[in-house]
């Protein structure tokens, strides 16, 4: 028997000390959340992608009242961004959510963003990471008022993925 450690490599940072481009990219992801349709959970999550040649594609979660039916920012990106963009490669994705649950009412709009960075479901990582075994490494910019995470792949959030493609 042996055992083994599996780690992933999180810089954690304010959006001010990244790059410009990776700025652009949280800001059309928080813009995102503003498209969000989410009358159930009421948590209004955005995702955008930067796409091989620059361009920016965005998603927000789309509910449904047949739960299930419903789909998240990070697939309705990506889903959209090969849609449009079919064989090119995803190089980030940036993603931020807010709530006004729990919260005072007439907070400026920025404050309803969570403080801790959103964190992709399962199923986004599992098809975010096909992308990825395709076209290589998406780097993950994950918002959160108070810090944000940066990580070199989808892969990094989810070791010993499925991908017998
Ligand atoms: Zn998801």
């Amino acid at each position: 028997m042996r055992e083994f450690k599996v780690t992933a490599l999180i810089k954690e940072c304010q959006p001010d000390e990244l790059p410009e481009a990776d700025r652009t990219l949280i800001e059309a992801a928080k813009e995102a959340t503003r498209r969000s349709y989410a009358p159930y959970s009421k948590f209004n999550v955005g995702a955008a992608i930067r796409m091989a040649d620059g361009s920016i594609v965005t998603g927000s979660n789309q509910e449904n009242a047949a739960y299930p039916s419903g789909m998240c920012a990070e697939r309705t990106a990506a889903f959209y961004a090969s849609s449009v963009y079919p064989g090119m490669a995803m190089k980030k994705i940036a993603i931020a959510a807010w709530t006004k649950l729990d919260r005072p009412e007439g907070l400026p709009y920025e404050e309803y963003f969570q403080s801790e960075p959103i964190s992709p479901c399962g199923g986004c990582r599992q098809s975010l990471i096909e992308y990825e075994a395709l076209y290589g490494p998406i780097e993950v910019i994950l918002y959160g008022r108070e810090k944000t995470y940066v990580l070199p792949s989808v892969k990094s959030l989810l070791p010993l993925c499925f991908t017998e493609f």
